[in-house]
Parts: structure tokens; C-alpha cells; sequence
């Protein structure tokens, strides 16, 4: 069962933003780049271990904070005897490793995957106990994904597992005894009350410089046709319904923008092309509630969503 499903992280989420609205340096565009492979690689182990179908608790990309450092955690599955806490890592290319010290294979020193994981089990630990959750053994593993990873001088001891192993360890894993009960559903409900949403890291944007319009939801172009209540998109032939089109613009201002008020008129300046104020109006008068009067009159959720 999925508790806490994955999903893109807020960082990723600005990124692709951003890079369809503004040029990015090319710094920016490699972090992104990062984060994308980090983002697909813990996709690729999601689907494998979601396969398993095993009555055991899931919580992903859980962002909390124990004696006053905080701390990520990929993937971490709660079974009837024990928590696997897994570390994905979406590396490509040679690796090795000498004494403590992680390199790329042209030298440049990389962070230890194995010392962060080690962090954060230790953290999580703390965490539980604080929480009354003493003794649940925790096994904790590096789960490199990309079949293209050679890592030279890897000693055998370490909690790391290799694509060319991830079949043993999954049918491993398939052995565990996964029945869980209420009381690891009241920890896992724990753990997610204590999630975390910490701001994203951003590169510095202003809302002038940022390129206004509805872009394509698959291939983020602004090459949209509006045809009666429907956008079009003559770059790639995704067809979207106004409403749902627009709405995802309306995410996305209140993303990048989240001091700017929702108005009727932001939305359609943010939104440009769509043809009229009534069009955004009613759109979003169905979705959202109407605050205050006249010129001044803005819109809100009706709840706010934190996951
Ligand atoms: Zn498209």
C-alpha cells in the first residue's frame, strides 16, 4: 500500500517551469538535468518494488527533520518486522572509489552515496525514538538503477546493491513477511505528519521576464490552437480542455508566484492568448472561492493542498 506515492519533488517542478519560461544558464540547466535523472531513476525502483504487491506500508520522498537537522529519504518501506530504508541513485558511467572518497572516473569528487545513507538511518533512528518507536531494526540500502554504472574498487561489504543484483534482491525481498498491522500504519501515518514541504531551491526569476501563456502539458510548447473548449497543440497534437489547460496555468502561477493574488485578471494576463476575461472567469469561479468585492475581488482554494 502506498502512503506517500511519488511524485516529481518541488524543485524539479520549478526547474521544468522556469525552463520552459525563461532561459536558463547553463549551470541551471545541468541541475536540472540532475534532477531529472535523479526523478526517473526513482521512478524506475518504484515500479519495481510497487510490482512486488506486498501488503507492507510505502512512503516516498519524505523530507523531516530529527535533532535539528533535516534529512530526505527516497523510498523507505515499513514491513511487519523491519523498515528498508532505500537511498536510489540514477548514476551513469565509471565510478571509483578510494578509501572513503568517491570520484567520477575523470577525478572530480562526488559525495559518498553510502555516508548519506548511513545519516540518514541514523537520523531516522533518532527520529523514531523520539517518537516512541524504539527497536524496529532498519535495513538500509544504496540501490543503484542505471545499468550503464561500472564502480571500480567497490569493496564487498558495503550496503550497496548493483543493477546487474536488483533481480536477487527484489526476489529477496518478495520473501519478507509484509503483513503489517494498525500499528505500523499509526507510525506511517506519523512519519507523514512530520513531512516536511521545505521551499524548493530556485534560480532567481521575476515575474516580467518570465514568458507568459499556456504551454502544452507533453511537449511544453506554446504553439497551442484554441478550438471552441479546446487548446490544440499543433507542435505535438496533444488535444486539452480549456478548462483543465488553464487551471494547470493557474498551478503553475501559484507556484512560482505564491504572494501574487489570483485574479481574473492576473490569470489572463499569465495566461496570454486565451481569447476572453469571461472564459478565465468562469473557469475559475468553478474551482476556486471568490474573496472580496470588485477590483479588490481575488480568488482562493478552497483547501489548501500540502502534500
Ligand atoms: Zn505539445
Amino acid at each position: 500500500m502506498i502512503i506517500k506515492a511519488l511524485v516529481e519533488g518541488n524543485e524539479l517542478k520549478g526547474y521544468r517551469m522556469l525552463c520552459s519560461r525563461k532561459l536558463l544558464s547553463c549551470e541551471d540547466k545541468q541541475q536540472l538535468n540532475r534532477l531529472e535523472k535523479g526523478y526517473s531513476g526513482e521512478v524506475l525502483f518504484n515500479e519495481r518494488v510497487d510490482g512486488l504487491s506486498k501488503e507492507w506500508l510505502i512512503l516516498n520522498d519524505l523530507q523531516l527533520e530529527s535533532n535539528n537537522s533535516e534529512f530526505q529519504i527516497d523510498s523507505l518501506v515499513i514491513s511487519r518486522k523491519l523498515l528498508l530504508l532505500f537511498e536510489v541513485k540514477n548514476y551513469e558511467g565509471d565510478y571509483y572509489i578510494e578509501g572513503e572518497k568517491w570520484y567520477y572516473i575523470n577525478g572530480n569528487s562526488i559525495q559518498n552515496p553510502v555516508h548519506q545513507l548511513e545519516r540518514t538511518e541514523a537520523l531516522l533512528r533518532r527520529l523514531l525514538q523520539d517518537q516512541g518507536y524504539n527497536n524496529i531494526p532498519i535495513e538500509s540500502y544504496v540501490i543503484f538503477v542505471n545499468p550503464d554504472l561500472h564502480l571500480y574498487n567497490a569493496p564487498r561489504n558495503l550496503p550497496i546493491i548493483f543493477p546487474n543484483q536488483l533481480n536477487r534482491f527484489f526476489e529477496r525481498l518478495n520473501k519478507i513477511p509484509s503483513k503489517t498491522n494498525d500499528y505500523h500504519m499509526r507510525l506511517a501515518m506519523k512519519l507523514l505528519s512530520l513531512h516536511k514541504n521545505t521551499p524548493p531551491k530556485l534560480p532567481n526569476y521575476s515575474y516580467e521576464e518570465l514568458r507568459k501563456g499556456v504551454i502544452c502539458p507533453n511537449c511544453y510548447s506554446y504553439n497551442l490552437d484554441s478550438k471552441g473548449f479546446v487548446f490544440l497543440c499543433e507542435s505535438c497534437g496533444t488535444i486539452e480542455e480549456m478548462p483543465s489547460a488553464i487551471l494547470r496555468s493557474v498551478d503553475e502561477f501559484a507556484f512560482l508566484f505564491p504572494d501574487r493574488k489570483i485574479t481574473t485578471r492576473s490569470i489572463f494576463e499569465w495566461c496570454d492568448g486565451v481569447k476572453s476575461v469571461d472564459t478565465i472567469r468562469r473557469i475559475l469561479l468553478k474551482k476556486f472561492n471568490l474573496k472580496g468585492n470588485g477590483k479588490a475581488s481575488y480568488y482562493e482554494r478552497e483547501t489548501k493542498n500540502y502534500q
